[in-house]
């Protein structure tokens, strides 16, 4: 175990486009003990329900998010100061292996939550957040911040198939990993399988801000919401691209029209300074859609906003 902390390559003497390609331009190690926030990729679509790809999200997102610098434009927060960062690489995925992927996705990020360290993971499709809320949430349930078109509440697809990516957080509600009156969904909107789609969810207690809600209330009254919903105990961000208008991130396997715009996004994640952050994930970005790499350098651009909220929360959580 190190104390020391590590700084992205400095673009002052390697160029951005140069050297390997790495998360946030950090080191790659391989002991989860030697950080305190392990970002890590999940090379894994094997939930995926329609047009695939997300496999290739973790090293598209890699390399676009080699264009970010190190410090926050707005809070002046450079991650990297406050906390020990870097690269834990990719967790093992079986691409025709289903069971076997949740159970090696669980293990590797078990081992990053034991250690000590929280995870903020790219993915990957949406089932890629259930093995991990089973390690962030082996001791206890935790609260959800999830931005996404689609609640991903659905019982089952395909005549009983209970893991796809439009079913993880049913199955963490069943199995005691996430506390249902602790969870906000911000931008659900788009057609769905069923007029009672939603029932579960409400029933369970999730509150779920639709895109026309969000309308309604405004940005800050939503962060207000989601706030107090969190609460201060255990809660995690779970990032769905497809929160996004198509406009800003077509590259994804399941666009929904009317979405959240980019500076919404930036306004919403803002407001989540100080919670209580046990890890997040950034997930669904599906390259083979996305030939432009915009939606790639959105989710880069996530995942640093929210690497700053998970590094103030760990820092004042340590102080
Ligand atoms: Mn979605
Ligand atoms: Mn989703």
């Amino acid at each position: 175990m190190t104390t020391q902390r590590y700084e992205p390559i400095d673009s002052g003497v390697t160029p951005r486009f140069a050297g390997h390609s790495t998360f946030m331009r950090l080191p790659v190690l391989t002991d989860p003990r030697d950080v305190d926030i392990a970002i890590v990729g999940v090379p894994w679509d094997g939930g995926t329900t329609n047009r695939p790809g997300p496999r290739h999200g973790p090293r598209q997102v890699r390399e676009m998010s080699s264009l970010i610098k190190r410090v926050h434009s707005v809070t002046k927060i450079s991650p990297y100061e406050i906390c020990r960062v870097a690269d834990l690489g990719d967790a093992p995925v079986n691409p025709i292996d289903l069971n076997r992927s949740l159970e090696d996705i669980r293990k590797f990020f078990s081992q990053i939550v034991e250690a000590g360290a929280v995870p903020l993971a790219i993915g990957g499709d949406h089932l890629s957040s259930l093995p991990i809320l089973r390690a962030v949430a082996a001791a206890r349930p935790v609260g959800m911040i999830h931005f996404d078109a689609h609640s991903d509440t659905v019982d089952s697809y395909f005549g009983g198939l209970k893991f796809t990516h439009g079913t993880p957080f049913r199955r963490a509600i069943e199995e005691g990993l996430l506390d249902p009156k602790r969870v906000v969904q911000i931008g659900i909107r788009g057609s769905t399988y069923s007029a009672d789609e939603r029932d579960w969810p409400l029933q369970q207690g999730i509150r779920i801000i639709s895109i026309e809600e969000f309308e309604e209330m405004g940005i800050d009254a939503v962060i207000r919401e989601a706030r107090r919903v969190a609460g201060d105990a255990p809660t995690y961000i779970s990032f769905d691209i497809d929160a996004l208008d198509p406009v800003f991130a077509p590259g994804t396997g399941t666009p929904e029209f009317a979405g959240l715009t980019s500076r919404e996004v930036n306004r919403l994640l803002r407001g989540l300074r100080n919670l209580n952050l046990v890890g997040a994930d950034v997930v669904e970005v599906s390259p083979p859609f996305d030939p432009s790499g915009g939606t790639a350098l959105a989710a880069a651009n996530i995942a640093f906003e929210i690497l700053c909220l998970l590094a103030e929360s760990l820092a004042k959580r340590k102080s």
